[in-house]
């Protein structure tokens, strides 16, 4: 009998992860991972934080030295799109003409930015950031730029934003809805950052869209937005959410819906397939329903879970979901999913504090600033039944270490 195949698409931060994984759990078959981009593995946090400030080099990116791959046996074929998944034959079709055969394949094709369809999106200067190679190009164009609009105030925006005030470039920040953030966080932790923002020398314009991008010789000059002002602007950044890469799934019949289906094992709707990280949508008992989540954490639990899976050891994926955004000198740190709460409290002062938020009576997450303490306990307390009060959250004298100990006693 030949090896077993995994064949791994997407070669991030999950596709990286089971690689690598899959022979810490004893995987004794051939591991093929499959990227498109022309680089090693990479980190993409970074991109809009220390990278792109110039404080990191691209060898800080690397999840791994070109060695690991070839010690692991880890056949990592990069610059390469997967074209086809035929299931039939179980094959995969490259973008080169080759053609790889597995036993259990697993999709983690990421998501792709979501570009503005307005006129102008296309000028020079109007920028996305979602890979090492754009965040290269942000980099050196942040270099020359004085008049910067960041389109979108979700974390990629903000964090952009509060690297170019830092770069000396004036900043305008624009967003379809009243809030900063408001999709992921509280109102008051969204407030506190719309508050930092502008105290950096951020404009910042909510309910504000763009009608379209205005530009001279082929470069952008300014943005004209839905209020019929225009913004000067010599670099655009376009931060709008990502669109899951999940048609190579649609299109081989699997489940999509806001991403690739899969089940609380991470199979789609094909137990030999498995789907991960940024293109998966899974049910999750830490939200109503199901979700599709963007962090590193998830890329990176998700991948050790199929990997152990696939080498004999199937578990239930039930992880905390845990998020962090560095912005100027603040570091928000999420523990759990916390869009759904229904009642919240503040623990701490306005430099350092957290929200925890509830729902029903019970903790459901907690949003920490600058209070990493809070957040390390919040992940073991939301790994188990919190049995938390609003009123002990709210009390500055109440031992949360102690209470999470106790609770892992039990
Ligand atoms: P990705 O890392 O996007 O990897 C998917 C890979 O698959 C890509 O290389 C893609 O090109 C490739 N691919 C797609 N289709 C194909 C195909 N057909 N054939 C071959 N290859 C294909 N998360 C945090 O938790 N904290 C942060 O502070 C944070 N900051 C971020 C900052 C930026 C600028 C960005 C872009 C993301 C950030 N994230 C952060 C999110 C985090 O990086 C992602 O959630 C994580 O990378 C998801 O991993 P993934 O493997 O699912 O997707």
């Amino acid at each position: 009998m030949p090896a077993p195949v995994v064949a791994i698409i997407g070669a991030g931060q999950a596709g990286f992860q089971v690689a690598a994984s899959l022979h810490q759990e004893g995987f004794a078959g051939r591991v093929v991972l499959v990227g498109d981009e022309p680089f090693l593995p990479y980190q993409r946090p970074p991109l809009s934080k220390s990278y792109l400030a110039g404080n990191t080099g691209v060898e800080d990116l690397w999840l791994r030295p070109a060695e690991f791959y070839a010690k692991q046996q880890i056949d990592l074929v990069d610059s390469d799109a997967v074209i086809e998944i035929d299931r039939h034959h179980r094959r995969l079709r490259l973008a080169s003409g080759a053609e790889i055969s597995w036993n259990h394949l697993v999709i983690a094709t990421g998501a792709r930015f979501r570009p503005l369809p307005v006129p102008g999106a296309e000028l020079d200067g109007v920028l996305p950031l979602r890979t090492l190679a754009d965040a290269d190009m942000l980099r050196q164009r942040l270099n020359e730029a004085r008049e910067v609009v960041v389109v979108g105030a979700g974390f990629i925006g903000l964090e952009f934003a509060s690297v170019a005030i830092a770069a000396d470039a004036d900043v305008h920040i624009i967003e379809i809805t009243h809030h900063p953030m408001g999709r992921v966080v509280s109102a008051q932790t969204s407030r506190f950052f719309a508050d930092a923002h502008r105290r950096w020398g951020a404009k910042i314009s909510f309910a504000t869209g763009v009608a379209r991008i205005l530009g001279g010789n082929g470069r952008v000059t300014a943005v004209e937005t839905t209020d019929s002002r225009r913004l000067p602007a010599d670099l655009v950044l376009i931060c709008i959410g990502v669109i899951p890469n999940a048609e190579l799934a649609r299109d081989a019949g699997l489940a999509v819906d806001n991403g690739i289906v899969v089940d609380e094992y991470l199979a789609t709707s094909d137990p030999a397939i498995s789907a991960i990280g940024d293109c998966a949508n899974f049910p999750t008992p830490f939200a109503i329903g199901r979700v599709r989540l963007e962090s590193v954490q998830n890329a990176v639990d998700q991948g050790r879970c199929v990997a152990a899976r696939i080498a004999g050891t199937p578990a239930v994926y039930d992880k905390v979901p845990w998020f962090w955004s560095d912005q100027g000198d603040l570091k928000l740190q999420i523990a759990g999913i916390t869009t759904s709460h229904d009642a919240s409290v503040v623990r701490g002062d306005d430099r350092s504090f957290s929200v925890f938020c509830f729902r029903a009576g019970r903790l459901i997450g907690v949003e920490s600033v600058n209070r990493t303490g809070d957040h390390v306990v919040a992940r073991r307390l939301l790994a188990g039944e919190p049995g938390l009060s609003p009123e002990q959250a709210a009390d500055g004298n109440y031992d949360l270490r102690a209470h999470a100990r106790g609770l892992s006693a039990r």
